[in-house]
């Protein structure tokens, strides 16, 4: 059964506590939403500074991401390698961008803006190869800026750890847990802070196999301090 504490797994508090550690966090830059999406795509299973050094590479090759329509997976591969599942994501990204062309007529998604959060989510979800954690990404780091948590793999681990969300869900199961324990007056900028305060939370200090409590902010109210090494961590390291 899930243990539910009013603290700090309520996320101001969480927040806060966190901020205290990393610092306030805010976004310097923001990419148009199909960078965005291409970006989220090369991301998926692949560490930050590997996605972002494939991204540059493919988009030096294409600068114009509309000519991706006529790329085979010959041509990309060798652009976004190392990333994980590079064969799959080669083939995947040509056949992203024709759907969208083939769906809106043009290689745009600023349309998202002036549609409500969950049904562009949902939107972007039936894209090919689109998920939970990409769509989010889209909607709030992008310029679109829309109020949508990014749930990663690390994001993911704190909040089943702190009891914010179900142990044996997915990441959209989480997202929709998590969202629904945003506090009503915050904007996507606060969304955008809770995720850059969980993911290096999670990347530093509650990590997958070995979790720092002892170094921990949250370690007073956390429902699993102590939890170094057990089976769960080792079940869902990879589950984003
Ligand atoms: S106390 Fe341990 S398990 Fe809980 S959030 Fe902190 S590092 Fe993670």
């Amino acid at each position: 059964m899930q243990i539910r504490l009013a603290l700090p797994s309520d996320l101001p508090p969480t927040r806060d506590r966190l901020r205290t550690v990393f610092g306030p966090q805010r976004p310097e830059h923001r990419m148009d939403p199909v960078s965005q999406l291409i970006k989220a795509m090369l991301g998926a299973r692949t560490y930050d500074e590997v996605t972002w050094a494939a991204f540059v590479r493919l988009r030096s090759a294409f600068p114009d991401w509309a000519a991706l329509v006529h790329a085979t997976q010959q041509d990309l591969e060798p652009l976004i390698d190392p990333v994980t599942f590079a064969d799959q994501k080669a083939r995947q990204l040509p056949i992203l961008v024709r759907v969208i062309l083939l769906k809106r007529g043009e290689l745009s998604l600023d349309f998202l803006a002036a549609e409500p959060v969950d049904e562009a989510l949902a939107w972007l979800m039936r894209l090919p190869g689109v998920g939970v954690k990409a769509a989010a990404a889209v909607l709030n780091f992008s310029t679109l800026n829309q109020r949508a948590l990014v749930v990663d793999t690390h994001v993911h681990r704190v909040a089943r750890r702190l009891g914010l969300t179900a142990r044996g869900g997915d990441l959209r199961e989480a997202y929709d847990s998590l969202m629904d324990q945003v506090p009503a007056d915050w904007g996507p900028e606060q969304v955008f802070e809770l995720h850059w305060l969980l993911k290096p939370h999670g990347q530093s200090i509650c990590t997958h196999f070995d979790p720092a409590c002892g170094l921990c902010a949250l370690k007073d109210a956390c429902p699993r301090v102590g939890v170094a090494g057990d089976q769960e961590s080792r079940i869902i390291a990879f589950d984003a």
